[in-house]
C-alpha cells in the first residue's frame, strides 16, 4: 500500500484542533489532507435524510454501501460530495454533530469507510486525520501525532466555530455534546479513539494553530524528515 512517498496520522478528540492542524501541515509539506470525520458526517447525513435511526445497524450499513462519496480537494480545503452534491457545509450542523458518533459506531460502516480511507491514502503524500488513524487505518504511517486538550478549551473553540456560522449554542451544551461524543469514540468496540503505541502526544490547550504546527515540524525536523515532502516548511 505504502509508495515512495509518506503518511501522516493525526488523531484525537473533538475539538482538539486536528482538521486545522492537518491541513496547515498538508500545505506546508506539499502532501493532500483528508479530513476522515467528514466521510462519517456524510452518511450521517444521509442516514438524516433517509428517516434512519443512527442506532439500526443494518439500515445504516445498506446507507454506506450505496452512498457515492467523492473527496475533492479545493482552494478552500476539501470540498465532500454525495451522490454528486456538494455537503461540505450540510455536514457540519450540530444535527450531524449530535448522531455521527453513533453511526460510526456500526462495524459494518466501518469496514466500509476502511476500504474507502485506504484508497484515498494509497497513492502516499497524505495528511489523514480522524480516531483510528494512526491505530486502524494507517498503522504504517511514518508520522503519528495524538492530539488532545482539555475539554474546556474544545467546548470553546467549538462554541466559537459555530457562533461563527451562525447558530446559537451555549457553552455548556456544547460542552455537554463534546464529552457525550468523546464518551461514544472512546468506547465504542470497533477501532475506539485511542492513541497509537508509537504515537507522539501533542496538548493543544492554550495554544494557537500555527504554535503546535511548528512543534510538530520541529519534531519531524528532529527525527530526520519525511520521505515526499516539499522544502517549504
Ligand atoms: O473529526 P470529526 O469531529 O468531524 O468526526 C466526527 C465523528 O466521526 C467523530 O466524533 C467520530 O464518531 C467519527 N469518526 C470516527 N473515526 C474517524 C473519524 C471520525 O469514528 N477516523
Amino acid at each position: 500500500m505504502q509508495t515512495g512517498k509518506s503518511s501522516i496520522a493525526i488523531d484525537g478528540p473533538a475539538g482538539a484542533g486536528k482538521s486545522s492542524v492537518a491541513r496547515i501541515l498538508a500545505k506546508k509539506l506539499g502532501f493532500l489532507h483528508i479530513d476522515t470525520g467528514a466521510l462519517y458526517r456524510v452518511l450521517t447525513l444521509q442516514v438524516m435524510r433517509e428517516g434512519i435511526r443512527p442506532t439500526e445497524a443494518s439500515a445504516v450499513a445498506k446507507v454506506a454501501k450505496l452512498a457515492d462519496i467523492e473527496i475533492v480537494p479545493g482552494s478552500n480545503g476539501i470540498r465532500v460530495l454525495l451522490n454528486g452534491e456538494d455537503v461540505s457545509d450540510a455536514i457540519r450542523e450540530p444535527k450531524v454533530s449530535e448522531n455521527v458518533s453513533l453511526v460510526a459506531q456500526h462495524a459494518e460502516v466501518r469496514e466500509h469507510l476502511l476500504t474507502l480511507q485506504r484508497q484515498l491514502a494509497a497513492p502516499g503524500g497524505i495528511v489523514m486525520d480522524g480516531r483510528d488513524i494512526g491505530t486502524v487505518v494507517l498503522p504504517e504511517a511514518e508520522l503519528k501525532i495524538f492530539l488532545t486538550a482539555s475539554p474546556e478549551e474544545r467546548a470553546r473553540r467549538r462554541m466559537k466555530e459555530l457562533r461563527t456560522q451562525g447558530h446559537k449554542v451555549t457553552y455548556k451544551d456544547v460542552l455537554l455534546s463534546i464529552r457525550a461524543r468523546d464518551n461514544l469514540d472512546a468506547e465504542r468496540l470497533v477501532a475506539p479513539l485511542r492513541a497509537a503505541a508509537d504515537a507522539v502526544p501533542v496538548d493543544t490547550t492554550g495554544k494557537d494553530i500555527n504554535e503546535v504546527v511548528r512543534e510538530i515540524l520541529e519534531y519531524l525536523s528532529a527525527a530526520g524528515g519525511l520521505k515526499g515532502c516539499s522544502t517549504d516548511s
